[in-house]
């Protein structure tokens, strides 16, 4: 189980951890944040070098739980087993040798290949 994080203490450390490479320490706020959790709060300013900080951020971020994305609807939601939690699709290895399975049938009986997850 996952220790409970307090989000307003996170936007502090990483405001503070990038603000010691501000190229401008001095410079006015671009945006100011406020943060209210039942855990904590706090009204944090931001600078340039911050928010460009967070944009680096966010390109440079991998999820842990990215398996790719669902060929049949899209969605990003493949358990560790790929299959699409939001339509039922099996990705991967297993999820081509039932699709191929399902095709075999299909065409011995002349049935419609079934749907994923069905
Ligand atoms: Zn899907």
């Amino acid at each position: 189980m996952t220790v409970p994080l307090d989000p307003a203490a996170v936007v502090a450390e990483f405001i503070a951890r990038v603000g010691q490479y501000d190229p401008a320490p001095d410079a006015a706020p671009v945006a100011v944040v406020g943060v209210r959790t039942a855990l904590g709060e706090g009204v944090y300013p931001m600078s340039d070098h911050v928010v460009r900080a967070m944009c680096r951020a966010l390109v440079a971020y991998h999820d842990p739980d990215d398996r790719g994305r669902c060929t049949n609807c899209g969605g990003h939601r493949l358990d560790e087993n790929l299959h699409c939690q939001d339509c039922g699709r099996l990705h991967g290895i297993l999820g081509q040798v039932i699709a191929q399975h399902a095709r075999r049938i299909a065409d011995a009986h002349g049935d419609d290949v079934p749907g994923p997850g069905t």
